[in-house]
């Protein structure tokens, strides 16, 4: 199993974040945070998902690519 930045299962309505991101920048946490709960909204991440990230967090593009520049990377559960 890959280490995840965070996880979200929508049935059961539960978002795991990584303690990892505690160490860093806080908008890249908050990115993540609102990634999770996008997917309580829509659970792929298709063309809903993105509209939905630009509209919660314009800048969400610049937080991932900073934390795919670091060796964990976010996957999702498949429920
Ligand atoms: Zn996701």
């Amino acid at each position: 199993m890959r280490t995840r930045w965070g996880t979200c299962n929508t049935r059961a309505k539960r978002i795991w974040l990584n303690l990892e991101l505690a160490k860093k920048p806080t908008e890249c946490l908050e990115y993540i945070i609102i990634h999770e709960l996008v997917h309580l909204l829509e659970r792929s991440h298709n063309k809903i998902f993105t509209k939905y990230m630009n509209e919660f967090i314009p800048k969400w593009k610049f937080y991932k690519d900073e934390l795919n520049r670091l060796p964990f990377c976010h996957t999702d559960w498949n429920y």
